[in-house]
């Protein structure tokens, strides 16, 4: 596989009022051409910060204090982290287009959707609006919606779902190669949600980017994701193929993850999640920062912090853990932590 985005050693803090918090701390992770990978982790966990450093927009009160990211376009490589706004300007949309976390309740109320489109069109150098508007036509019926009723509706006239559709097919405007979708189906309900999931894997195919979904939920990352890549507290903690990840998770976090989703477990519906809550992020910890809640845990854990190792036999699949092996999911199983 070729590589589309590479981050490496990537840490950003936000300055709060009174203290910093610690959002990212060392990411690295590697995205392939054509991919589908989510981005998944309990709130709080820093998944909207890395879909948003991807294309640097970052709020003010951040700071990336290490690390780069580059992306490889044809036979260039471009620093992300160094571009000038006017060059971000030009990448973004065009290249990568990012559908940030609740913009499905950012659309201008007072603009029609037809001028959505124009707006993003022309602010990348188009000019006519016949061909602005025959391309979201276009693009309006690869969502299966009605494209003459929808272009001259605000939006407000369009339920949830529709809106959805609408900013999907707005972000393949200008044909990017990187789609990142930040809980694109949080405030849908479930059939609009399935839909949603559907569609996407349509024009995945059809569209062939690079797609990055960002979840809380791990039903829908088992659903459309090539690889999975669990977050905690600022950090990786496993990254793998979803066979993998699901099958066999090495890091007691991504298995209790799995064991409290209900969807993943047959026909229970109880739900059950992990006990405590992630740490503080304003503090620098010593050693692991699952320690607090880990029923594995031990002396070493608390002062050295585990980096993500290659787990062996397993193709791309990495773990931060000191006691990760192949039977974390049924010792976490067999143990009462999640009862
Ligand atoms: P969620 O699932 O709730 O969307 P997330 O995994 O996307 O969570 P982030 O939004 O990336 O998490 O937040 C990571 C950490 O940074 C959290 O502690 C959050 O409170 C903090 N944070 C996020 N944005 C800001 C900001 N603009 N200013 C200060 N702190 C922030
Ligand atoms: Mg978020």
């Amino acid at each position: 596989a070729t590589k589309h985005i590479i981050v490496e050693d990537l840490s950003v803090e936000y300055l709060g009022p009174t203290k910093k918090i610690y959002a990212l701390q060392h990411v690295s992770l590697e995205i392939y051409r054509g991919e589908s990978i989510a981005l998944v982790g309990e709130s709080g966990c820093g998944k909207s910060t890395l879909g948003v450093a991807f294309i640097r927009l970052l709020p003010v009160n951040s700071r990336i204090t290490s690390g780069r990211i580059r992306f490889v376009d044809g036979s260039r490589e471009i620093n992300i982290l160094e571009l000038s706004q006017s060059e971000l300007q030009k990448i973004r949309w065009s290249k990568i287009v990012m559908m940030a976390q609740g913009a499905l309740n950012a659309f201008n109320p007072v603009m029609r959707i037809k001028d959505h489109f124009i707006d993003t069109a022309y602010s990348h150098g188009w000019k006519n609006k016949t061909e602005v508007l025959k391309k979201a036509r276009y693009l309006l019926e690869r969502v299966h919606l009605d494209s003459e009723r929808v272009l001259n509706s605000f939006p407000h006239e369009l339920s949830g779902g529709m809106r959805q559709r609408v900013l999907l097919s707005l972000g393949l405007f200008l044909n990017p190669e990187v789609v990142i979708l930040d809980e694109p189906t949080t405030a849908l309900d479930i059939l609009t949600q399935r839909n949603i999931i559907e569609l996407l894997k349509e024009l995945k195919k059809e569209f062939n980017f690079t797609l990055i979904f960002i979840t809380h939920d791990l039903s829908l990352a088992a659903e459309l994701a090539d690889r999975v890549a669990v977050m905690y507290a600022g950090k990786i903690v496993e990254v793998g193929d979803v066979y993998n990840i699901f099958g066999t998770p090495y890091h007691p976090y991504t298995a209790g993850l799995i064991t409290s989703t209900p969807k993943l477990r047959g026909k229970s519906t109880e739900i059950t999640s992990i006990p405590g809550s992630p740490p503080n992020l304003s503090e620098i910890f010593k050693g692991c920062p699952f320690y607090e809640r880990c029923p594995l845990r031990s002396s070493v854990c608390l002062n050295t912090p585990p980096t993500l190792t290659f787990v062996d036999g397993q193709e791309g699949h990495f773990v931060a853990c000191h006691h990760a092996s192949k039977d974390t999911l049924s010792k976490i199983r067999q143990s009462d932590w999640l009862s």
